[in-house]
């Protein structure tokens, strides 16, 4: 018997054994008992097979909603007993560790403000030492893939249970159409470096809305992952934290039934074939057209400046400098010369284009 574990055996085999997608579902916190045990009762029955509800949540600005704390663990504790579904939630700490080990939490997860601290997540793993938790780790805010890595093995030299990892997207500034961004590319290069490793994807702090949740939990299923956490809420709209991209369990439900699972070999041969390099090329493009907007936008506002200051759009001693720039960045990444130029030259004359939007619509208000 292990000693996380109170009068009941250690989930280690079972979690190892559910075939994919593993699903893991539940409010983004646990806001009261009777919401806790009706979003459990409604999901026990979409064959969810893990609960997840946070107990302390990590907000960015103070005062936002912190999470019920420690009373809230016995709330999982009773809807495990109530509906046979192992629950799962996050921790930040040692003291968390302590709590969740003494109520018998079966599945801890770090979160992704938490992967970015090896300082936090070693005190993690020093509490977990020993113990048959299994625990998931999330990838850090920022696309740092030996970060992610480094928490796995932190996890994997402490705990005699799986560790397995949970892709999240990642962090940037300004709006976008995701909440994080997702870079499948990182999570493929996580699944080639460690073949064994199993991925879990998060499609409800990718997106960050709820339509777009079909969407990247199919693309996820595409790439060979093997599950699924997706929040979900009975009252969406009340949620105290992440109320935008909450489903129903009924809509949990829906989406699971509508999509197409294909067969997968080893996550590292999956990664290797056509359509996973198609899915990396796929995701970089979605970057490079989201840069290109970013950029145009920056052309907007240098044209809104220009126009401001009565100056010209074309100034022939800035461009030169860019060109040069450019084409020597791109000459260093082994780029041909003539693409780039004409690269440089399409994206230059958008440029004019978009400020002389911006003069004209000045000139008109005037
Ligand atoms: C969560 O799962 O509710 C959460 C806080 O996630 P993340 O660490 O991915 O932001
Ligand atoms: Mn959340």
């Amino acid at each position: 018997m292990t000693k996380n574990f109170i009068g009941r055996p250690a989930l280690t085999g079972n979690l190892e054994s559910v075939q994919r997608p593993f699903l893991i579902s539940g409010p983004c916190s646990a806001e009261s008992r009777e919401q806790v045990l009706e979003t459990a009762a409604r999901l026990a029955q979409s064959g969810v097979h893990l609960l997840r509800a946070g107990i302390w949540k990590p907000r960015t600005r103070p005062n936002g909603f912190e999470g019920r704390g420690v009373e809230a663990l016995d709330w999982l504790v009773e809807a495990r007993q109530t509906h046979g579904m192992p629950v799962a939630t996050e921790v930040a700490n040692a003291q968390h560790v302590e709590a969740c080990l003494k109520k018998g939490i079966d599945v801890l997860w770090v979160g992704a403000r938490t992967t970015v601290s090896p300082f936090a997540v070693q005190e993690i793993a020093d509490a977990l030492r020993g113990t048959q938790v299994p625990v998931m780790v999330k990838n850090p805010m920022h696309a740092d893939l030996p970060l992610w890595m480094g928490a796995i093995e932190r996890m994997q030299h402490a705990v005699n249970a799986p560790v397995w990892a949970i892709h999240r997207g990642f962090s940037k500034y300004g709006q976008q159409e995701y909440r994080n961004a997702p870079m499948w590319e990182i999570a493929i290069a996580l699944q080639m470096a460690m073949p064994e490793l199993r991925i879990i994807c998060d499609p409800s702090h990718i997106a960050g809305r709820t339509d777009l949740i079909p969407f990247v939990a199919q693309k996820a299923m595409d790439l060979g992952m093997h599950g699924l956490m997706i929040e979900s809420h009975c009252n969406p709209a009340q949620a105290l934290s992440d109320a935008t991209q909450q489903v129903t369990p009924q809509e949990f439900s829906d989406l699971i039934r509508q999509l197409t699972i294909r067969d997968t070999k080893t996550g590292a041969a999956h990664a290797e074939n056509l359509d996973a390099l198609r899915l990396r090329m796929d995701s970089i493009d979605e970057q490079v057209i989201e840069l290109l907007h970013a950029r145009m936008s920056l052309a907007r506002e240098i044209g809104r400046y220009k126009s401001e200051h009565g100056m010209t759009i074309l100034q022939m001693g800035r461009w030169k400098e860019v060109f040069d720039t450019r084409g020597a960045w791109a000459a260093a990444a082994g780029l041909g010369s003539e693409f780039i130029a004409t690269y440089l030259e399409q994206v230059h004359k958008e440029s004019i284009r978009v400020q002389n939007e911006e003069m004209t619509q000045k000139k008109s208000s005037n």
